[in-house]
């Protein structure tokens, strides 16, 4: 009997594509063959063709481009999909407008519902920070807690501060600023750490809400072609995707970072449970370092331009990040850090340095999410050191509307550096924060390329200089995701063997201007060998 011998049934041949594998030795193919949860083929369409049986499905590319499934390195994935349901304020262009959108929602909810999310951003009108005073007379029945899209700052109205009994003086936060007005009251504006104030007082989402959000998110970033994300978060949420991930529900790939606070148990769990599988994985911890530049909070070695006496802020102690790298390494967990200004990064790149010293040579890929605004000297630091640069190309285009009036041209020189990070050998992953901005890879890939900044006032790009190719771009949303979770022999390639996460869009992003591959669309979104995605009107 020869059975074993037989190759594998295919049960997906995708022909007639621009098959960009990743894979340095063999980057481009036609045609993938894929067998059950793992990729069988990479080759030509004829050769494909040759393979398929009455029960392969046959998908024709039709010469769009066939890409391994996106990995975007940095979600916050239930927020995520919770916002979904929520007030949408991202794109809200006035105060009126940012009113007027949250009187709409309030009188779609029940009386004392809490309204939350929001992701507003006061730089779209110019930079006046909201306040309670706005939306007060519109929401009288319902707390608001809503955050601007990066998180580290939020807005309450006076129900809110009245459930979360905020003095009406004093109470000052290490960490973070409680915005007062001329007399000395709060105007309901709490950044980073003073945001616990407030945060404990929203009643905890249900079972059934996080399933729900949970379920949304996963839809949501198919549709974007993401088959893989790295979710930042806590053990409540690690316990959602264990719960999802036990009743085979999971349709996005998971790797769960905890509090970095939290390594003993980290440790512990590891221990006794393992890493877990492909679908969800443990062993990351993911620490604070500072806040961020829209809301005035990243940390930097001289005061912002426009605000002289102000350099930010450290949410943590040096000291204490140091104690929880230094242990979280010895116990072989993987250390994810947020680092945005430049004081910050300098601070945390300092520390792996200390700590690699300290605890021997070991591949531990330390990690610095964001990496915005790195000083001139600690650019090359990354690859000597193999810290991973973990950032979010569409912020750059965000950001790029505002940030040189906050830091000035000098500094802006060295922000987003993604081609100065990459001529010394960095290793860069890509991704795009989700809430705090779209989860849609094409967006991201669109930015690092192209740092067209949003408002369409750099059409050369903003820094010019430091924008990357396609195909840098798309290395960072695919092997370089799965590098930095630790998954390269898994995921990440068009490799024979590797799990079956396949992305096809409608063109070849290589061969199109640049400014038009927001346009491209995404086709189909295979993850495990299942189709999870498809565009309705994808004739094929
Ligand atoms: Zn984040």
């Amino acid at each position: 009997m020869s059975t074993s011998r037989q190759p594998p049934a295919i049960t997906i041949a995708i022909v007639n594509g621009a098959v960009w594998t990743g894979e340095p030795n063999r980057p481009w193919a036609e045609a993938v063959a894929l067998s059950g949860e793992r990729i069988a083929v990479v080759g030509s369409t004829s050769e494909i063709r040759s393979r398929i049986s009455p029960e392969t499905r046959l998908i024709d590319a039709r010469g769009g481009m066939v890409v391994p499934g996106f990995v975007d390195s940095h979600v916050h994935f239930l927020s995520g999909g919770m916002n979904l349901a929520s007030v949408q304020l991202r794109d809200a262009r006035t105060p009126a407008d940012f009113i007027a959108r949250i009187k709409t929602f309030a009188a779609s909810v029940q009386p004392g519902t809490w309204i939350t999310g929001g992701d507003w951003d006061h730089q779209n009108w110019g930079g006046e920070l909201p306040q309670r005073s706005w939306i007060d007379s519109i929401t009288p029945n319902n707390p608001v807690w809503i955050n601007r899209l990066d998180g580290h700052m939020a807005l309450a109205n006076t129900a809110a501060m009245r459930a979360a009994k905020v003095p009406p003086s004093g109470g000052d936060v290490a960490g973070g600023t409680i915005v007062r007005d001329g007399s000395g009251a709060p105007t309901g504006i709490f950044k980073d750490n003073a945001q616990d104030l407030i945060d404990p007082a929203v009643p905890d989402p249900t079972a059934a809400m996080l399933d729900r959000a949970l379920d949304a998110a996963m839809t949501y970033v198919a549709e974007r072609g993401v088959t893989s994300v790295d979710h930042m978060g806590t053990w409540a949420d690690l316990a959602v995707f264990e719960r999802a991930n036990k009743a085979r529900k999971l349709r996005t790939r998971i790797y769960a970072a905890v509090p970095l606070s939290t390594w003993g148990r980290l440790r512990d769990t590891v221990r006794a449970r393992g890493q877990g599988d492909s679908w969800l994985r443990i062993g990351g911890l993911k620490g604070f370092v500072d806040g961020s530049l829209g809301s005035h909070t990243a940390a930097m070695m001289k005061p912002f331009t426009d605000a002289p006496s102000d350099s930010g802020l450290l949410v943590n102690t040096p000291e204490d990040l140091y104690s929880w790298t230094s242990s979280a390494d010895k116990s072989h967990l993987h250390v994810i850090v947020h680092a945005i200004g430049d004081r910050a990064i300098n601070l945390q790149l300092n520390i792996f340095e200390r700590v690699e010293r300290e605890n021997g040579p070991r591949d531990r890929r330390f990690r610095i999410e964001h990496a915005q605004h790195i000083a001139a000297a600690d650019i090359p630091r990354f690859a000597e050191l193999g810290v991973i640069p973990s950032m979010q190309p569409y912020h750059a285009i965000d950001d790029g509307r505002w940030a040189e009036k906050v830091i000035g041209p000098e500094r802006a020189r060295t922000t987003y550096a993604f081609r100065s990070l990459r001529d010394t050998g960095a290793r860069l992953a890509f991704g795009s924060d989700w809430f705090v901005a779209p989860p849609t890879p094409l967006e991201g890939i669109y930015a690092a390329v192209t740092r067209r900044t949003l408002d369409d006032k750099h059409p050369g790009g903003w820094i010019p200089e430091q924008k990357i190719t396609v195909e840098d771009a798309l290395r960072a949303y695919t092997t370089g995701g799965a590098y930095a979770s630790f998954q390269e022999t898994e995921k990440g390639s068009l490799t024979p063997g590797k799990l079956a996460d396949v992305v096809i869009i409608d063109r070849d992003l290589t061969k199109i201007a640049p400014e038009t591959i927001r346009d491209a669309k995404i086709e189909y979104t295979i993850v495990g060998g299942r189709v999870v995605f498809e565009r309705v009107n994808a004739a094929h």
